[in-house]
């Protein structure tokens, strides 16, 4: 068999043939109609009016932490259990990140600890600037609580939805919780476009003054006049064209990983000390990756055996993120708790979970790691 990967690109004739019809029209530049359409097709999903197609998630990030006028020495929280993309985002600006611990009910940022926090910063000190909430492998965190935790303090919240494309919470769409929703269409997320992102927003003004930032931040004038620093940060055409064709089947696609992962729940679920990345009652999750927990105690084997006999196979399996609180280049930075995200990290593994996946190529997964229980029970 062909190597399996975690989450590899899914594409189609129909990608194809935007592309072809993108290349033949010239418009190959950062700009141009399909940019356009893309934008209004995807405001149209997340049901958030303005759209601004970027060249990448974090692009997103760092022009929204720009835009709320986040800057030196301010303080941002961020949970801690997500990509290195995130915390990077806030030294841009030279801001300084807290890290925020998860929840088990969802993995995402635990409205306690977020509680906790913003009471301690207001007796004793400043704000911060921003909060970053990261719907983490696709799943919503808990907007009803985290929101009117934010808005009580008057801090904004950026909602990193780069893995939740297409999720849901309460009925609504991911992305659409913050003063900001930023997107991913790197070649591992729901949809791609080889690279690219998206900032979305309520507020028009905001919007427009992303793309007036994203476009070099040229002033109106016929001279190149500049007031203020701008960024190369917009989407190509081309780009663009392949997203249109990848947004037309956004629903398959996550319909696909979500079958994986009941797959996965049916063959795996009943093993000793295996447990489930849960699906909280509040939403619909993409299940861009589905994980599990192995507490080798009660399986009898660790993480890392099922990782290594995956591996073997040629298959390709990974422990979670490695929270940013336990990253070397933010070991300076502080953390609001901890244990919940350094636990899931020992114990958690990521496995392969693309659309693309054959269901023979499942089935093979669940063997060998119901391989390894079997022969770990040997005497
Ligand atoms: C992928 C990802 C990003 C970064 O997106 P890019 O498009 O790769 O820059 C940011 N945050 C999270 C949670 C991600 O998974």
């Amino acid at each position: 068999m062909p190597r399996v990967y975690l989450s590899p690109p899914h594409m189609g004739a129909r990608e194809r043939e935007l592309l072809i019809e993108a290349f033949d029209s010239n418009w190959i530049a950062p700009l141009g109609p399909h940019v356009d359409e893309f934008e209004r097709e995807l405001a149209g999903v997340v049901g958030v009016p303005n759209v601004c197609a970027l060249s990448s998630g974090t692009a997103a990030l760092h022009l929204a932490l720009v835009l709320l006028g986040v800057g030196a020495g301010d303080e941002v929280l961020v949970s801690t259990l997500t990509f290195a993309a995130t915390a990077n985002a806030v030294t841009y600006v030279g801001a300084r990140p807290t890290f925020v611990d998860s929840e088990l009910a969802s993995w995402n940022m635990c409205p306690d600890r977020l509680a906790e926090v913003l009471e301690e910063r207001k007796r004793t000190g400043v704000l911060p600037k921003a909060i970053i909430v990261v719907d983490l492998y696709g799943q919503c965190a808990d907007y009803a609580r985290i929101v009117p935790i934010a808005e009580r303090y008057g801090i904004p919240i950026i909602e990193d939805a780069a893995e939740a494309l297409g999720a849901t919470y309460r009925g609504r769409p991911a992305g659409s919780f913050g003063t900001f929703g930023v997107f991913s269409f790197n070649g591992n997320k729901i949809i791609t476009t080889s690279g690219g992102g998206a900032l979305v927003s309520a507020r028009k003004g905001l919007a427009e003054r992303a793309r007036f930032l994203a476009t070099q931040a040229r002033d109106p004038a016929p001279h190149y006049q500049h007031s203020t620093i701008g960024f190369n940060y917009r989407l190509s055409n081309l780009l663009a064209a392949v997203g249109r064709g990848q947004l037309e089947v956004l629903r398959d696609r996550v319909a696909a990983r979500r079958a994986n992962n009941a797959f996965y729940r049916e063959a795996l679920g009943g093993l000793p000390g295996v447990a489930f990345l849960p699906e909280a009652t509040w939403g619909e999750s993409t299940c861009w990756l589905t994980c599990i927990t192995v507490d080798e105690r009660a399986a009898g084997v660790s993480r890392e055996t099922l990782r290594l006999a995956l591996v073997d196979a040629d298959i390709e399996a990974r422990p979670l993120w490695k929270p940013m609180h336990l990253q070397p280049v933010f070991a300076s930075c502080e953390v609001i708790g901890g244990s919940v995200a350094a636990g899931l990290f020992e114990s958690g593994l990521c496995l392969p979970s693309g659309s693309s996946l054959r269901p023979e190529e499942r089935v093979e997964i669940a063997d060998i790691v119901r391989g390894c229980f079997a022969s770990s029970r040997r005497p």
